[in-house]
């Protein structure tokens, strides 16, 4: 009985002390549920994807629906964000003068890249400029599937020995498009030479063929004056009349041989040549064919590497060869030359609230209503992120102010709606005119700097400098 008593006790005992402990247990756990509430609300507002993901977070502490395996799987895509966030952020403003997207600047060679952010943070910008080289070189379809994959993997991945086998993978593509592109140039530049060649003895050919008339035109002077001679000789000896007439026939009948083989001689060479002839026409227009592929192929590989693929306005490389062409002419000339720098306000807070597609369209459309409405003769290009500079030749200063106000005044009213409301789009402008002992770059400075003028004092304006 004491026994039992005894027994009653530890197991009365034994279940108090698991009652606190699940009490402890789900007080700790309330405690931690909060903390990881509070701490993903004060990590919002970095990126919108990792803020979908944090919400995503509450949501399931909230519904209490923790399935181990989803919550491995939506940890995994937060470390992915958060390696992200590694990256420097936008750089401020006056970066417009930067002409390319500036990357932070690589692992300097002494520090240990082992690191695995290091790594990563290579990975992702080895990804992004795979993407810039995608946009200016041709590949071919296969190669361009392939590269398109290799960046989705550098920009995504977190796993080192897949990101290493994609790097290399990046660099054998590389290097394979452009012994592609300098084996095309050497087959192009061995076929011309071979055609050259063929042109070369065509007109050696010719040349025999006509040093060969000379020699047999000749002979056949030589052998009409032989018989000339020939019957002259008769005549002087006054043979008699018969014997006359027999030799001037036959010198005749010689003559008209030897005519007569001249020509058969003439006739072949005639034809020779024209089937010569022939030939050569066709090969120079194969020749011809394959030079205009060539030129073509050149043509549309600049055309691409002249032209932003979003937009397809002409790019910052052809900008650099327009501004240097103004550059030119209005020194020899002195016409009046202004440049303009745009630039799209609050663009970011487009992308953080609608998404980098909803970006990409305004980034079109405001670039189709730019180029719609200027001059054919003014010339527009996309220079950086959401960034346009401006041409306007034979124009004043105070004459580009009003284009550029209503071109502010037409992209504004672009009927943008985004998740069903109406928003506006609006842009900055900076202006400046070329002036006596201006250096290419001098005007584009100083309409950087108004630019920053525009945006100081309130943006969706134009600054003149
Ligand atoms: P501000 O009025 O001062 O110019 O503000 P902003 O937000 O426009 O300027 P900021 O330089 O801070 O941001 C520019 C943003 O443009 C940041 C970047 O994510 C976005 N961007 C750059 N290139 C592209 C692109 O090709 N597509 C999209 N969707 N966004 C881009
Ligand atoms: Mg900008
Ligand atoms: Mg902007």
């Amino acid at each position: 009985m004491a026994s039992e008593q005894s027994w009653k006790n530890k197991y009365q005992q034994v279940l108090k002390e698991a009652e606190q402990q699940e009490q402890q247990c789900k007080e700790q756990r309330d405690l931690l549920e909060r903390m990881l509430v509070r701490t993903s609300v004060a990590s919002e507002g970095q990126r919108p994807e990792l803020d979908r993901l944090l919400n995503q977070l509450r949501a399931d502490l909230r519904r209490k629906t923790l399935n181990a395996k989803k919550w491995l799987h939506l940890q995994e895509q937060i470390d992915r964000q958060i390696a992200l966030l590694d990256e420097k952020p936008a750089p401020p403003h006056d970066e417009t003068a930067a002409p390319t997207p500036s990357f932070p600047a690589p692992p300097n060679d002494g520090i240990d890249i082992s690191d695995q952010d290091h790594r990563l943070l290579i990975a992702r910008h080895v990804g992004q400029l795979l993407s810039k080289v995608l946009e200016q070189v041709t590949l071919e379809p296969e190669a361009e599937a392939k590269a398109k994959e290799l960046q989705q993997t550098l920009l995504s991945s977190i796993d080192w020995s897949t990101l290493r086998t994609s790097l290399e993978s990046v660099s054998e593509l590389l290097i394979r498009a452009i012994t592609r592109n300098q084996r095309e140039l050497e087959a192009f530049l061995t076929r011309l030479n071979a055609r050259l060649e063929t042109l070369r003895e065509h007109f050696s050919q010719q040349s025999d063929c006509n040093s060969s008339r000379k020699d047999d035109t000749a002979i056949l002077d030589r052998e009409i004056r032989g018989e000339i001679d020939l019957v002259s000789e008769d005549l002087r000896v006054g043979a008699d009349l018969d014997t006359l007439k027999y030799s001037v026939g036959k010198r005749l009948d010689q003559i008209a041989s030897a005519l007569g083989r001249f020509k058969d001689k003439e006739t072949e060479r005639e034809s020779w040549m024209a089937e010569q002839l022939e030939s050569m026409q066709q090969k120079m227009a194969a020749m011809e064919a394959s030079s205009e592929q060539m030129q073509e192929q050149i043509r549309r590989e600049r055309a691409r590497a002249m032209t932003d693929l979003l937009t397809q306005l002409p790019n910052r490389e052809a900008w650099q060869e327009r501004l240097h062409f103004e550059y030119n002419r209005w020194q020899r000339y002195g016409h009046p030359l202004t440049v303009s720098v745009v630039d799209i306000d609050l663009f970011k807070r487009v992308n953080d609230t609608y998404g980098h597609k909803a970006g990409d369209r305004v980034l079109q459309l405001v670039a189709r209503e730019l180029q719609g409405r200027l001059r054919a003769t003014d010339f527009i290009a996309r220079i950086g992120g959401e960034e346009f500079a401006l041409l306007l030749p034979e124009t004043s200063m105070n004459e580009a102010v009003s284009v550029l106000n209503k071109l502010r005044g037409y992209v504004e009213k672009l009927p943008f709606h985004f998740g069903g409301n109406p928003v506006s789009i609006t842009f900055s402008s900076g202006l400046a005119q070329f002036v006596r002992g201006d250096s290419e770059d001098n005007a584009f400075d100083r309409a950087d700097r108004a630019l920053y003028r525009a945006k100081a004092t309130g943006r969706n304006r134009v600054v003149a400098n």
